[in-house]
């Protein structure tokens, strides 16, 4: 099975799915991810790009990604670039990865660059219909990222509310979190939601909603033929 993880910010794609994606890729599976923004100056401590990219591959590396797809849309402003643009580009990276199930962010997000690939994402995983050489589209999953989904404040919409449990098991939410330790000042002390302690206890809590040993949750917003 081939899938594509789409989303924002480099370090997302762990938050949200990076022990699904261990566990995924040790099968034999190929995963893939696409990251929105590259860019590096709007973000905390600012790594250098040289280190950035670094810090993707090593990261990646580590989870068995086959391929990083980065774009250049500006970080914390994807609301300045035009909707069909975003769209475009993940439609690309569908095409060229042969996505068949693909996870994205929570489109209730607090951060607003999850909201936008959200929404662009939702459009672009629809090209197998105008397009039938496109490999036809599976799953489409909405993903938790901690730190953000659960700032999402706004009342008036749906928040994340996960109907899907991935068990990953021990090995793979401690390959996460080593995963995350591999980008630069993103990991923080304990309670922070993005502290090894936090990330141990939101996957044992998710694990126990469902009955399993360790867990990511998803959102399953779409699926078919199977
Ligand atoms: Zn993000």
């Amino acid at each position: 099975m081939d899938y594509l993880v789409v989303v924002a910010h480099p370090d997302d794609e762990v938050l949200g799915a990076g022990a699904t994606i261990y566990k995924l890729a040790k099968q034999g599976h190929t995963v893939n991810v696409c990251i929105m923004s590259g860019e590096v100056k709007a973000r905390n401590h600012r790594p250098k790009m040289t280190e950035l990219n670094e810090d993707v591959n090593n990261s990646l590396n580590l989870l068995g990604v086959s391929k990083v797809i980065k774009g250049q849309f500006p970080n914390i402003e994807l609301n300045t670039v035009p909707h069909l643009k975003l769209v475009q580009f993940i439609e690309t990276a569908i095409e060229e990865t042969k996505a068949e199930v693909v996870f994205t962010h929570h489109p209730a997000d607090l951060n607003n660059d999850h909201l936008h690939t959200s929404l662009a994402c939702q459009a672009a995983v629809r090209l197998f219909q105008r397009r039938p050489e496109v490999k036809q589209l599976k799953e489409l999953l909405f993903m938790e990222v901690p730190s953000a989904s659960e700032w999402g404040l706004n009342k008036a919409v749906n928040q994340f509310n996960p109907n899907t449990f991935i068990e990953v098991g021990k090995e793979a939410i401690e390959k996460k979190i080593e995963a995350l330790s591999m980008y630069r000042g993103v990991m923080r002390p304990y309670p922070h939601p993005r502290s090894a302690e936090a990330l141990r206890g939101l996957a044992a809590y998710r694990g126990g909603q469902a009955g399993m040993v360790y867990a990511e949750s998803f959102e399953s917003v779409f699926r078919r033929g199977f």
